[in-house]
């Protein structure tokens, strides 16, 4: 196997201004210096990304935006290309989060253009899978997560798939403090990745980082990210408390 756990801080819209953005990299400096073994990342708005970038230089936490759009540049006004998220100094970018796909109209076919747009300039996507709460209650949660990721890969080669990491967010967890259990989760998670051994190879599926994300927080990480299935996290709300994001990342480096 050899996965390594990738803890990620996506912080949405917030913070709201430039002083608590600068305070809470300056602390995340800080408190992420002593991990030597997780990846992490942080993701913060776009007006952000320069300043994260520059903070972080030095550091073993990477930078990566919430979205971008499919062109490289062009009449598309309020849009981010990739080209743009590479020169600033991104390594990942979200695609397809619940709230771009709730609020903002992003369906299947839109988080496959934009994973190509990723790939085409070597940013690594991190493509958000995951049910709402009617679909689970109504049982279809592994229909819906398999047309989603299908969707997502559709017509993608094993070399293009390899650079991909999935998260797997069920909607009724984001933002709502309520969390899948780690049994729950695990299952998706297994799910995911024999639905990545039937599409591609056992080797590829293997390979493949699927990270959780849905309230995650610093006391139920540990036992989330001691499943085997279970990658990283993709991290809200706790990502802009940089205590709370490094005891999650300490969770992870313990298990690593
Ligand atoms: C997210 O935004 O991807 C997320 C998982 O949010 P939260 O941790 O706040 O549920």
């Amino acid at each position: 196997m050899g996965r390594k756990k990738l803890i990620a801080g996506n912080w949405k819209l917030n913070p709201a201004d430039a002083d608590a953005t600068l305070e809470l990299l300056r602390q995340l400096k800080a408190r992420l210096a002593p991990f030597t073994k997780t990846p992490m990342a942080v993701i913060p708005p776009f007006t952000a990304l320069h300043l994260a970038t520059d903070i972080l230089k030095s550091t073993r936490v990477a930078v990566g935006a919430q979205d971008l759009f499919w062109e490289d540049s062009g009449a598309y006004t309020g849009e981010i290309s990739a080209p743009m998220l590479k020169s600033a100094g991104c390594k990942y970018v979200v695609i397809g989060h619940s709230e771009r796909r709730q609020y903002f109209g992003e369906t299947n076919e839109t988080v496959h253009r934009k994973i190509a747009a990723a790939l085409k300039h070597g940013l690594t996507p991190i493509v958000c899978v995951g049910e709402t709460l009617s679909e689970r209650e109504a049982g279809v949660m592994q229909e819906i997560v398999r047309e989603q990721v299908t969707q997502a890969l559709r017509g993608m080669g094993e070399n293009e798939v390899r650079r991909i990491v999935i998260a797997y967010e069920p909607v009724w967890a984001i933002g709502t403090g309520r969390t899948a259990t780690p049994g729950q989760a695990q299952e998706m998670h297994r799910f995911i990745r024999e639905l990545l051994a039937d599409l591609y190879t056992i080797n590829l599926a293997d390979s493949i980082q699927i990270l959780y994300g849905g309230s995650v927080k610093a006391d139920n990480a540990a036992s989330l990210l001691q499943q085997p299935d279970i990658d990283g996290a993709l991290v809200g709300g706790a990502s802009l408390q940089a205590d709370g994001f490094a005891e999650i990342v300490k969770a992870a480096e313990l298990i690593a």
